[in-house]
């Protein structure tokens, strides 16, 4: 029986060399070719010359009102002219080039449909094609490659919907098309390929949108109901111990952190899956809401493990946490690929045995050799600096342990519902009272000496100070040269009053970790790095931070940058320095002095730059939709999040004969639009 799932191959000219053509585009069955949508449509219609602007590529109908006259110059060059008569009053001037054997085709008194470009000032038309007499469609134009053409996908399209049209059942439940007012798939496909108008190819579109948000939705929904069935471990934690601990800390909880305290410790307990990610904005407090968590899961007898992007941070984690838990039943371990062979040695068994109960540390937590005693959560911190595969592989030590992802990155309802729509969310919206605003702004490079004034007296006051290095994309080798160069600079101008230090990603990690020490200890004031510093360090005496070449970063990652200043009760400056070269790199600057508030940011970093900025180059977790655009579309996204939340929530929605079509589909296209996890 015939079916969309049917490989390209059965139709008619589409042998192995196509197939593979065909592949390249991600076409693989008649689903994928009837999917494969025209990016835009020439306007065949034939148009009034009165209506038509300079240069356009229009449609004209008309009479042939003389013989056509062939003049050739050259061996293979040619002109063909003409007149059209359009009506009464007006005749329009063709010129065909090159296509000398359209003269048998335009016998005088015929009436013609001809494509062209029209030129207003000498009311003329440099012909392109003539068409298949008073076509009244829309030319669909493909994306195509180097191995197939444009006219044999046309082709194909057509010979697939000739065979297969009766195939196209309705994936969208009818409730929901209703709803929404959307057309029947079969409608849809139809008029996405050959619209009769403007207006036909839009309407197909707004459902083809929606279809393809829905199928996304669906699928991690899916996802996210067998996380929410899969057997998980109930944590029975010891509630009195945990008060106890929370009344230990040096401050009150804010009523976010008390309000996400309560979201993941009522997941802890029930016997599924918990897979949540905690978002707040930098200096929100999440390290302490993930202490509150691990220790819950300590006290419920199991271990506990916090996954930190870089060494710097995990050995920052490791210290504050073995701090807040120096009176508490907690034996905490650091592992790093900078934990020695030695120590490596004596700390893995204490893992596997279960002394150890709270682990920190970097990928090194997720290599085959370390196996957990009886692990209960997992906490990734900056979760969107690790990979798929890394976070899975966290996922897979011992028996599925409850997950808490942390992000700074205030996620955009793009990112929300596409990357992270198989995650619940749980969301950190205050900072700790007290906190003063980062007053950020802008300079030019040729204005740092004036600069340089405000940082000598921000350290007088006994301050430190953040200077970070031009990031040069993709060499380290380049980065650390304009930091070292950069040292040096500041080391002539400061010391020996005051003290500087250097710290880049070429570093040995001890290096590393002894220069933030240093600088935590106030041992240097002025701390010249590259991006190394990014994420999460925690100085919070430093209150100035000078940005080099801000405009090469995103707004995102210049605020995580920020971030590193303004986290104690003094006021704090951040001051970029950038020469942008064009409006969009202008508009970055001012919204970065304009705004605080990282959601905003974000969003306009999603704008701007693309979802790639935001959370990672690598993966941001964004499927590429075919056509759909998540942040354009946001809206149609929104409600088909909703609808797919609905159709999934509905006992046995998998029985029901209107979702069936859905079902079967679903099964035979498992892997489109794969996320992260
Ligand atoms: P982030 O969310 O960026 O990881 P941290 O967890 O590093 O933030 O917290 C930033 C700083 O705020 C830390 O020094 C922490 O001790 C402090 N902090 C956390 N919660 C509170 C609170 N409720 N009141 C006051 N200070 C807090
Ligand atoms: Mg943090």
């Amino acid at each position: 029986m015939p079916s969309l799932s049917d490989s390209v191959s059965v139709l008619a000219g589409v042998g192995p060399k196509r197939v593979a053509a065909l592949k390249e585009l991600d076409i693989g069955n008649i689903n994928d070719l009837l999917t494969y949508f025209p990016f835009r449509y020439e306007d065949l219609q034939a148009k009034d010359p009165s209506e038509l602007t300079d240069q356009a590529k229009v449609t004209l109908k008309g009479t042939v009102a003389v013989v056509p006259v062939l003049t050739r110059f050259g061996r293979k060059k040619n002109r063909l002219n003409f007149r059209l008569l359009i009506d009464e009053h007006t005749i329009i001037p063709v010129t065909f080039f090159n296509q000398p054997w359209l003269k048998d085709q335009l016998e005088v008194g015929a009436e013609v449909v001809v494509y062209g470009r029209f030129d207003a000032k000498r009311q003329s038309l440099a012909g392109m094609k003539i068409l298949a007499s008073a076509n009244n469609a829309m030319g669909s134009i493909y994306p195509a490659n180097k191995s197939i053409r444009q006219g044999t996908i046309k082709q194909l399209v057509e010979a697939a919907y000739d065979q297969y049209s009766e195939k196209i059942v309705d994936l969208v439940p009818e409730p929901l098309r209703d709803q929404y007012h959307l057309l029947h798939r079969r409608e849809m496909i139809h008029d996405m390929h050959f619209p009769a108008d403007d207006a036909a190819a839009q309407a197909a579109r707004r459902t083809a949108k929606f279809e393809e948000f829905y199928l996304f939705e669906i699928r991690l929904q899916i996802v996210r109901q067998q996380d929410h069935t899969l057997h998980g471990q109930p944590l029975a934690y010891d509630l009195t111990a945990l008060k106890a601990f929370i009344d230990s800390l040096p401050y009150e909880l804010t009523a976010a952190q008390k309000r996400v305290v309560n979201e993941i410790c009522f997941d802890l307990k029930r016997p599924v899956h918990m897979n949540r990610l905690l978002q707040g904005d930098v200096g929100s407090g999440k390290t302490v809401v993930a202490a509150i968590a691990m220790y819950a899961a300590i006290t419920a007898g199991t271990q506990a493990v916090l996954m930190a992007p870089t060494e710097i941070l995990a050995e920052q984690h490791a210290d504050n946490l073995a701090k807040l838990f120096a009176d508490f039943p907690v034996n905490v371990a650091l592992l790093t690929g900078a934990t020695k062979p030695a120590a490596r040695k004596t700390l893995l068994p204490q893992i596997a045995n279960g002394t150890v109960n709270l682990i920190i540390g970097t990928h090194a937590l997720i290599q085959p050799e370390v196996s957990y005693h009886h692990l209960g959560l997992a906490v990734i911190d900056e979760q969107h600096r690790f990979g798929v595969n890394q976070r899975r592989a966290l996922r897979e030590k011992g028996q599925q342990p409850d997950v808490l992802a942390m992000t700074a990155t205030p996620i955009p309802r793009t990112l929300a519902i596409t990357a992270y729509g198989e995650m619940d969310v749980s969301v950190i919206n205050e900072l700790p009272a007290g906190r003063q605003p980062i007053r950020t702004t802008w300079i030019r490079s040729n204005q740092v000496d004036s600069v340089l004034r405000e940082v000598k007296a921000e350290l007088s006051t006994g301050s430190q100070a953040y200077v970070v290095t031009p990031l040069i994309e993709e060499s380290e080798a380049v980065d650390m040269k304009n930091a070292e160069a950069i040292y040096d600079r500041f080391k002539a101008e400061f010391e020996p009053t005051y003290q500087v230090g250097l710290l880049h990603g070429r570093m040995k990690n001890d290096e590393k970790n002894t220069i933030m020490a240093d600088f935590k200890a106030n041992k240097f004031q002025v701390l010249v790095a590259t991006t190394v510093i990014e994420v999460g360090v925690d100085v919070p005496n430093a209150t100035l931070m000078l940005i080099y070449d801000a405009d090469h970063f995103g707004l995102a990652q210049l605020h995580q940058l920020r971030g590193r200043v303004g986290r104690g009760q003094k006021a704090s400056a951040c001051i970029l320095i950038a020469d942008p070269k064009n409006q969009l790199a202008i508009e970055r600057m001012t919204t970065m002095t304009n705004s605080n508030d990282g959601f905003v940011l974000a969003q306009k970093d999603l704008e701007l730059r693309g979802p790639g900025d935001i959370l990672g180059r690598k993966q941001s977790g964004v499927p590429d939709f075919k056509v759909g655009d998540p942040v354009a579309d946001l809206n149609i996204l929104s409600v088909a999040q909703q609808a797919a939340k609905e159709t999934v929530a509905a006992p046995n929605w998998d029985d029901k004969d209107a979702n069936l079509p859905l079902v079967a589909f679903l099964s035979t296209t498992a892997h489109q639009n794969s996320t992260m996890d």
